[in-house]
């Protein structure tokens, strides 16, 4: 087949692509075509062809007639090509959202896993999400990644609430923090980065490397281009000078990318900390954690159940009066005790460290925790013995935490 020079011709399995910067050379491949598979007896499912004009939101679509031989070839809006939609005005929210849905159902089926086997450990959940789920999420997000996608955030924050057995008014930051996986926007800008390795390492003449060498031009004169996008990324990621270079100067994609991601994650623990500091609720959780990192406790052998009752602990939104209060609007030091009623306000420490309704269980699960551990609860203050409670992930005090939680509860729905 011999087409136009200046259209592109996409090639892949049984798919035919043409593209085409005018309708009358557009018409010249379709003709093109039409002759190619006449000569050859072949029959082209005009159901499945489709015309995409690719265009500015403001501009009408072309009204011209496309025709394969006398059948004539609709238009759409959107077209899926290669498992990605794209639309007629490049909107990727289209085809983000089409991820989404793909990788809800993923994470959907990673979750009633999770509850059927009652929990994973979190080296596994996070392997079958960064290998089950993740894949969809970033499905060419090489291309499309330079923006946040609200969804994608949602869908990554469902995935650590269900591992963590947290509720859904669970501060955000809280739960990231514990957690530590790599957030959304960064896993897709270290995707554009690999692509930029991909088409600077391309022959010139490759279609890709054409594309990139336009738009470099045509971003002198216009903001929001892929070629700026990249080129703000890199800069942020401190590749900067190769990013002028046009080159991976002999490096290798996966270390350049890795460079990135340590660099842009390193700059994502200070807006962390913001966030954290900026949560009332969080109140508890300063003291905990101050690093966007994995929290031991969750690397330790505790069940479902003992590791959600932790994380809703360190996390503010474990049912004491000093969380439940709030949302009635008693003042901070009326929100008292109803278990014990000396008069305490019930808040994590006095519920881990002195409620006297669970001073049995308390100190058996310190001298426990003495022999088995060699732990000298004597020269400890409060704050580290409570550090010690909910950070260590130790089985004892996780049972002793479930333990106090179910008494707490009988004794409420006795006195109620
Ligand atoms: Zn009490």
């Amino acid at each position: 087949m011999t087409v136009p020079s200046n259209s592109i011709t996409l090639l892949y399995a049984d798919d035919i692509v043409f593209i085409s910067s005018s309708a009358a050379s557009l018409q010249t491949q379709l003709d093109t075509l039409n002759n190619w598979s006449r000569r050859w007896r072949l029959n082209v499912n005009i159901d499945k062809t489709k015309v995409l004009h690719v265009r500015k939101a403001t501009v009408a679509r072309s009204e011209f007639v496309f025709k394969i031989g006398d059948k004539i070839v609709d238009y759409t809006s959107q077209y899926r090509y290669l498992g990605l939609t794209v639309s007629e005005t490049l909107d990727y929210n289209i085809s983000v959202n089409e991820l989404i849905t793909g990788s809800s159902r993923a994470l959907g089926s990673l979750v009633s896993k999770y509850y059927s086997t009652d929990g994973f450990d979190y080296d596994t959940y996070t392997k079958l999400f960064e290998s089950t789920v993740a894949p969809i999420m970033t499905y060419c997000a090489g291309v499309w990644g330079f923006k946040a996608y609200e969804g994608l955030d949602k869908l990554q924050n469902r995935a650590i609430r269900s591992f963590l057995g947290v509720g859904k008014f669970t501060p955000i930051p809280g739960m990231t923090g514990e957690m530590a996986w790599i957030p959304v926007s960064i896993r897709n800008h270290c995707q554009m980065i690999k692509l930029w390795c991909r088409i600077v390492n391309m022959h010139s003449e490759r279609l890709p490397s054409r594309i990139y060498a336009w738009d470099c031009s045509f971003s002198r004169n216009h903001k929001d281009t892929w070629y700026n996008n990249i080129k703000s990324i890199m800069n942020e990621s401190g590749l900067d000078t190769l990013f002028n270079s046009k080159c991976t100067d002999g490096l290798s994609t996966k270390f350049i990318s890795n460079f990135a991601k340590d660099m842009l994650m390193q700059k994502y623990q200070i807006t962390w900390e913001k966030a954290v500091e900026a949560m009332p609720k969080l109140r508890t959780y300063r003291d905990l954690n101050t690093t966007y990192s994995v929290q031991p406790y969750l690397k330790s052998g505790i069940s479902r159940h003992e590791r959600s009752a932790i994380a809703r602990l360190r996390c503010g939104v474990f049912p004491l009066e000093i969380e439940k209060g709030r949302y009635r609007g008693v003042p901070a030091d009326r929100r008292l005790c109803k278990v014990c009623r000396t008069g305490s306000v019930e808040d994590e420490k006095h519920f881990l460290l002195h409620c006297p309704t669970y001073s049995l269980q308390r100190n058996r699960m310190f001298m426990d925790c003495q022999q088995r551990y060699n732990c000298n609860f004597d020269n400890m203050s409060d704050m580290d013995k409570f550090k010690f409670l909910l950070s260590a992930g130790v089985k004892i005090v996780s049972k002793f935490i479930t333990n106090i939680s179910d008494i707490r509860t009988q004794t409420l729905m006795r006195k109620n």
